[in-house]
């Protein structure tokens, strides 16, 4: 069969390679990249069941990056998937009473955005190379808090790639700022901004869409491009892992075989949860696709009554990684689920950006069966990570809770997994709360908590959170949200 291309879901683009879709991240249209179609399991389970993270990484990205050759995307995996994480298997399964918990957090900045940054920088450049493209790669990011650090730590010290971040500043915890504030290399900038997540993320957009600005940056040998799960070069890594999760159940003997395995995901911009839909539509026996929110339950309110709302109040939660109200890799869904016609995708999201709200017809709702929805509020986030605590000896972090919370409620006969997102280390102070326990005294590092999870619960803390006590502090710029273009410009010496 021929290779597979990239279209923008906005219909603007189509016939794109694999790699010009990584390297460019965005449609030029404003759209996401889609592959034209989605390939099917490249062997049986049994098979699959067989091979290590590495192994089944190469075999899955051959299947989407049609256009790299096995020894570049051999060479990325190996690059990403190396003794950055912790854990010999990657992303281990571990079983809590029936509940398998798939622990994508052992990777170098203990959160989920690891699997996927540890190996974009790879393609990225490898990419860039393909296209014969001399210019240097100037990643713009905003975050939410965990994207930030995995995108700067994946970048860093990265020949021909520039990196700048933008956060909420009182967005994201302690531990989150720190470990971005910390992040060494030449080629590494952070700014902390006065609003939130979205506006960190619109005027990132509004950068990309900036023709002025994308002519001078040429002129200077720059060209930019998104480490943002927008960029398909994420959500294609991030298919792996529920493969080889179902693999790893089944060879422990928790699962047959073709045996239907629901799955639980703490969301927020739609982008993990839709790499499960795609493992399902390849072939893997996924069940439920359970999208779990926190208390803005803009998503929840999306799947019960096909209408997205984002009129309403944000909420700074104590899960502030799902903290969103405009879940950008929800038009992927979208695309699929009208037929893949690119003029329905565009009434909606002119209305998203009109009126901030658009509504599914009856018809198109009903293809959204894959899916269920529901939502823990910050205090049901605490007393289930108490409550399973107690009962099993695990100790989650406050995203994976919002998840085991919702899979409690839709729990049917299945199998069933929670995609753990982040270490417990990461959100210590919440944890501390959650388990009764008080908080540790605070220290010039912020490290006061941690240690004082470590010691209520045995665990050790995680290498990643030992090496802030030394590290110096090099960002600490904050500017206000309407500043993000002029601190693009002085990053680059424009
Ligand atoms: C980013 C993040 C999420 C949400 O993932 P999406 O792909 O944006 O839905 C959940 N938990 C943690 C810890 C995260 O960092």
């Amino acid at each position: 069969m021929s290779g597979i291309l990239y279209q923008s879901t906005r219909g603007g683009q189509s016939g794109v390679s694999a790699s010009q879709a990584i390297w460019q991240g965005l449609a030029l249209d404003g759209g996401l990249f889609v592959p034209d179609r989605i390939p099917e399991l490249p062997a049986g389970l049994e098979d699959l069941a067989a091979m290590d993270y590495r192994s089944l990484a190469l075999e899955i990205l051959s299947l989407y990056l049609t256009d790299f050759t096995r020894e570049e995307l051999r060479a990325c995996v190996d690059g990403a998937y190396d003794a950055k994480f912790t854990h010999p298997d990657i992303a281990p399964v571990r079983m809590v009473g029936d509940v398998a918990y798939l622990e994508l957090f052992h990777g170098a900045t203990i959160a989920f955005k690891d699997m996927a940054l540890s190996i974009l920088p790879y393609l990225m450049t490898t990419a860039a190379a393909k296209l014969g493209e001399k210019r240097e790669i100037v990643i713009l990011t905003a975050t939410s808090g965990d994207t930030g650090k995995a995108a700067m730590a994946g970048f860093a010290g990265v020949e021909g790639t520039r990196i700048l971040v933008f956060y909420p500043e009182g967005g994201v915890s302690a531990i989150q700022q720190r470990q971005m504030q910390t992040q060494a290399g030449a080629n590494v900038g952070l700014w902390g901004i006065d609003g939130n997540f979205d506006q960190a993320q619109s005027g990132v957009k509004s950068i990309f869409s900036d023709e002025a600005l994308r002519r001078e940056a040429a002129e200077a040998g720059y060209c930019f491009s998104s480490a943002n799960s927008i960029n398909i070069g994420r959500l294609v890594p991030q298919i792996v892992y529920y493969i080889y999760a179902y693999g790893q159940l089944c060879k422990s003997g928790r699962l047959r075989f073709g045996e239907i395995l629901d799955v639980a995901v703490p969301t927020g911009n739609f982008g993990n949860i839709l790499a499960a839909y795609y493992a399902k539509r390849m072939g893997l026996p996924l069940g439920k696709l359970i999208c779990a929110s926190n208390e803005n339950q803009v998503l929840f309110d999306f799947f019960t009554t096909g209408v997205y709302d984002k009129n309403r109040t944000f909420i700074l939660s104590n899960s502030p990684s799902m903290d969103i109200l405009i879940s950008s890799n929800l038009e992927r869904l979208l695309f699929e689920i009208c037929g893949r016609d690119s003029s329905r995708l565009v009434e909606w999201m002119s209305a998203l950006e009109r009126e901030g709200r658009y509504t599914l017809t009856e018809e198109e709702r009903e293809r959204l069966g894959d899916f269920v929805s529901g939502w823990a509020s910050q205090t049901q986030t605490l007393d289930t990570i108490g409550r399973i605590y107690r009962e099993f000896d695990y100790v989650m972090d406050t995203h994976t809770a919002v998840a085991a919370k919702v899979l409690e409620e839709h729990r049917s006969g299945a199998a069933a997994m929670v995609v753990s997102t982040a270490s417990p280390f990461k959100f210590a102070p919440s944890v501390l709360e959650a388990l009764g326990l008080e908080p540790g005294r605070n220290t010039a590092e912020g490290l006061g908590d941690v240690d004082a999870l470590a010691r209520a619960t045995g665990l050790t803390v995680p290498a990643a959170l030992e090496q802030l006590r030394y590290a110096p502090l090099l960002h600490r710029g904050a500017c206000s949200a309407a500043l993000l273009r002029d601190k693009a410009r002085e990053f680059l010496g424009l």
